[in-house]
């Protein structure tokens, strides 16, 4: 099978996420076979232009290669429609990720399908559905290399211009502008060490840079200081409007913003509604937002979760 280019920004941010999630390297090298895996179609199928952002799985059946025996996500039925904003929770472990790693296409499921815009993602050219997607992970990856050169990963092509403009919308500006050499500061191993929500906040402005139809955030699970809390949140606010947005939720406030909030459990749906409603149906859902949301309500922070 052809490997498949990935569009650099995207790319980067699956490995850093990944990183983050169990052992450098031994995740890498799961990227990189799934990689390998994807196969990219020889007459792909052309995405709707401009882009819709409906996103789709249907009857999804997925287990990772590495771990045959047990399914990641069993018959998983789910659509977006272009500009919702849904919020995924789970206990840890219940598919949460893997709808993100299925909606990069870093793996195929085994059963049904997962459509971007009415295309199967097996018939569409990796790199073009790829563009139309701005990930924010849980703990975005600093390169060694300045703030300018670090947020324009979301989109190497961009002007300097259009990467400051994007550090402005991601409430990053501010905090860039007063590191020692400001925009040119080297960041990462052996530069300046950001915080949390500085991290996000620069990862908000790769997404934005790219424009996305299609947004996916995996909100951090650990407490940040009030102020970057605010700051991301801000943030975020401003980027989500007229994007198809897929939130992993970990704060009271994103499943209160949310149109739709999907309850996973060991990788099926098991609850679908709004916060409220969802506190009346689902006793998972009660138990998740007891243990997730509780302080977050009086505090307005965001609590560790997992
Ligand atoms: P969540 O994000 O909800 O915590 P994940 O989607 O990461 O859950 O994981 C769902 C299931 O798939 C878990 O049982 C997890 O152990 C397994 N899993 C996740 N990633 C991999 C992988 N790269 N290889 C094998 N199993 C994986
Ligand atoms: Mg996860």
């Amino acid at each position: 099978a052809a490997v498949v280019a990935g569009s650099t920004g995207a790319l980067s941010e699956v490995i850093g996420d990944l990183q983050r999630a169990a052992g450098a390297m031994e995740r890498l090298m799961d990227l990189l076979k799934a990689e390998s895996e994807v196969s990219v179609p020889a007459n792909p199928v052309a995405l709707p232009s401009p882009a819709k952002g409906l996103v789709s799985f249907e009857n999804v059946g997925f287990r990772y290669p590495a771990r045959p025996d047990v399914p990641s996500l069993s018959g998983m039925t789910a659509s977006v429609k272009p500009g919702e904003r849904v919020a995924i929770v789970g206990p840890s472990g219940a598919g949460k990720s893997t709808i993100f790693q299925l909606l990069l296409r870093f793996y195929d499921p085994q059963d049904g399908r997962v459509t971007i815009d009415g295309v199967d993602l097996r018939d569409a050219d990796p790199v073009a559905f790829r563009s139309l997607i701005g990930l924010v992970p849980q703990e975005p990856v600093i390169f060694s290399d300045n703030a300018l050169e670090n947020i324009r990963y979301g989109r190497p092509d961009a002007s300097d211009e259009e990467v400051r403009a994007a550090a402005e919308a991601a409430n990053a500006k501010g905090f860039i502008e007063a590191l020692p050499d400001g925009f040119a500061t080297h960041l990462g191993e052996k530069g300046v060490r950001l915080s949390g929500g500085q991290r996000q906040r620069i990862a908000i402005a790769r997404a934005i840079l790219r424009d996305p139809a299609i947004l996916l955030l995996d909100e951090a699970t650990s407490a940040l200081d009030a102020e970057s809390e605010r700051a991301v949140q801000k943030a975020l606010e401003a980027i989500m409007p007229g994007r198809t947005t897929l939130v992993i939720a970990h704060r009271l406030a994103t499943v209160l913003k949310a149109d739709r909030i999907l309850v996973l459990e060991e990788g099926r749906l098991v609850a679908e509604g709004r916060h409220a409603e969802l506190l009346e149906t689902s006793p998972l859902y009660r138990h998740l937002a007891d243990l997730q949301f509780a302080d977050s309500a009086a505090a307005g922070l965001a609590i560790s979760a997992e």
